[in-house]
């Protein structure tokens, strides 16, 4: 996908700031944080929306939440909390059509989310 930011993370030619890293999956900061920790994990492959995933995709979704549980370790949440979150399209508020996993922790969450 040409002109797919996260594509272009994933490819190397935007690097953004990275906290971590496979084969499979890229995990970095977000650029516009709406908590002390909050990181995008993405599949390094194009995937539009949570829609378009396939029963194929089944062990990559689940190293998306293990490259999460890493990402809440290193920065020292995993035991106070976090919260992990999907947009999918428009009404979940979905502004890049390229999955990722939003991983959100370092203050009280409150729910239900707005
Ligand atoms: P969503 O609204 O669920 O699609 O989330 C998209 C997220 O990507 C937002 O939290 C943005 O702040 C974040 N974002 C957009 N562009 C960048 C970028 N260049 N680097 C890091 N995060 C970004």
């Amino acid at each position: 996908m040409g002109d797919c930011i996260f594509c272009k993370m994933a490819n190397g030619e935007i690097r953004p700031d990275v906290v971590y890293e496979d084969d499979q999956v890229l995990a970095f900061r977000d650029l516009n944080p709406q908590a002390p920790t909050h990181v995008l994990v993405i599949p390094k492959r194009h995937i539009s929306t949570l829609n378009e995933l396939s029963p194929a995709d089944a062990e990559l979704t689940g190293r998306l939440f293990l490259a999460a549980r890493e990402v809440a370790e290193a920065d020292g949440i995993a035991e106070r909390g976090y919260r992990t979150v999907i947009n999918c399209n428009a009404e979940a508020g979905q502004s890049v059509f390229h999955v990722h996993l939003h991983v959100l922790g370092g203050r009280p969450m409150r729910w239900p989310p707005g």
